[in-house]
């Protein structure tokens, strides 16, 4: 049993489990298949976050329980659904051979190799969390995730996460550095900092700010673009804006998630902000940054969301003119608070007629944005070649736009310089300065 075979689902915190599985695997001579077909062990590294994510792992065991009978594989689940249900994955399917949680990752070699062929078995018992060395993507090898934290506080009332991820903790911050510094020696351009909420970075083990360990990395580190995810608006602070601002190597955009417009709504989610409070640090974040990429995430149809309270958040979104946002309905999520103490109680039809149109406000207002950046000058990193043309790039800006220009193979190795000059549909095209 030596080649698997990988596939992730979810947030980038699971892109960056998956990277570390991937290397604890190599360094211990397994070997990664790009095809299922070639793999002995097959890795599913579930998200728990909506029912629809879920859903879709139930959908690819299905699949999986069909190749099972071509050939003799071990099917293994890691991630937030694996630590959710532990042992009565077998009882909900009987394709799984092994479940290994959130904790445990790091343990992988260790459990493929002591597996006997004939036992299911769930490895979920919490322990320290180890942080990892991170990797140059597999994908782009200009680009990399840094984990600094592990697990969130929060509790806010919808999300499952701080029961399948634990309390926070923090890595250390010279463990990060040297890991950067590492990074950069391979090549390695661009960094993004993971954790369920950067901005609590260091509150628990009493180590630096996040303010601070954004500062120390652009000064101590050779990197040369810092990304993070994701911010609460809560622990987002008037520092940090001005760290973003004056601190060059800090990429202009941030994911700050609003979630809803109406503070009736945001107090039952537990939030911990206003929507004033929250349009004060939009306010200041766009005075210090203009062309900031300003992205979030919004839920419609949370248990009591009146209309007035949609028509908030309707209209949050119209002011704040985000440059992109991740929308979705509300499902409930197994023993969280908002499962326990409300009812899901806004019909399945309204929520999609509510999705449904901030989705065409918030289209709109991403185009007229983009138009908006035509004529401006970018950094960017090279992706890959279009799906059109051999002669065009893919590429990603400083601000983690996505651009399209042309190029060859030469534009993968530095970054670029581009200028916008129109946008096609939904996508922004430049040219090489
Ligand atoms: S901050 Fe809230 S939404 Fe984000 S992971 Fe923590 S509990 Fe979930």
């Amino acid at each position: 049993m030596r080649f698997f075979y990988i596939e992730t689902y979810g947030c980038q915190m699971n892109k960056a489990d998956s990277n570390a599985i991937i290397n604890e695997l190599l360094e211990n001579d397994y070997i990664q298949v790009d095809d299922y077909n070639n793999a002995d062990i097959i890795i599913i590294n579930t998200c728990s976050v909506r029912i629809t994510a879920e859903n879709r792992i139930w959908g690819r065991l299905g699949f999986y329980k069909n190749q099972k009978k071509k050939k003799n594989i071990v099917i293994v689940i890691v991630g937030c659904m694996a630590q959710r249900l532990g042992n009565d994955f077998f009882k909900f399917n009987d394709t799984v051979d092994i479940v290994i949680g959130t904790y445990q990752k790091d343990n992988i070699a260790n459990i493929l190799r002591n597996y006997g062929h004939d036992k299911k078995i769930a490895y979920i018992e919490e322990k320290q969390i180890k942080f990892s060395n991170s990797f140059p993507d597999r994908d782009n090898s200009k680009k990399a995730f840094v984990t600094i934290s592990h697990g969130c506080n929060n509790f806010c009332s919808y999300c499952i996460v701080p029961y399948v991820r634990g309390r926070e903790i923090s890595r250390s911050s010279n463990e990060i550095i040297n890991d950067i510094n590492n990074l950069a020696a391979k090549g390695v351009i661009q960094v993004t900092l993971l954790g369920q909420n950067v901005n609590s970075y260091g509150s628990e083990n009493n180590d630096i700010s996040f303010n601070e360990l954004l500062k120390r990395i652009s000064r101590e580190t050779d990197i040369k673009w810092i990304k993070f995810l994701s911010s609460h608006p809560k622990d987002f602070n008037d520092d940090l804006i001005e760290v973003v601002a004056e601190e060059g190597k800090v990429a202009n955009w941030i994911h700050l998630a609003l979630q809803s417009g109406s503070n009736n709504v945001l107090k039952k989610m537990n939030r911990k902000y206003t929507i004033e409070s929250f349009m004060e640090k939009v306010e200041k974040l766009k005075r210090y940054i203009p062309k900031i990429n300003l992205t979030t995430d919004i839920i419609v149809g949370f248990p009591g969301e009146t209309e007035n309270d949609y028509l908030d958040t309707y209209n949050s979104l119209k002011q704040i003119r985000f440059d992109d946002a991740y929308m979705y309905k509300y499902n409930i999520r197994e023993n969280t608070f908002a499962q326990n103490n409300y009812i899901d109680d806004i019909p399945e039809e309204e929520k999609t007629d509510r999705l449904t149109q901030i989705i065409d406000l918030q289209r709109s207002i991403t185009r007229e944005n983009k138009i908006n950046r035509i004529n401006d000058q970018f950094e960017v990193i090279s992706e890959c070649f279009s799906k059109k043309s051999e002669n065009e790039i893919l590429g990603l800006t400083k601000e983690d736009l996505m651009i399209i220009y042309n190029g060859d193979n030469s534009c993968f190795l530095s970054i670029n310089k581009i200028k916008a000059v129109r946008l096609e549909g939904n996508t922004l095209y430049g040219e090489k300065i």
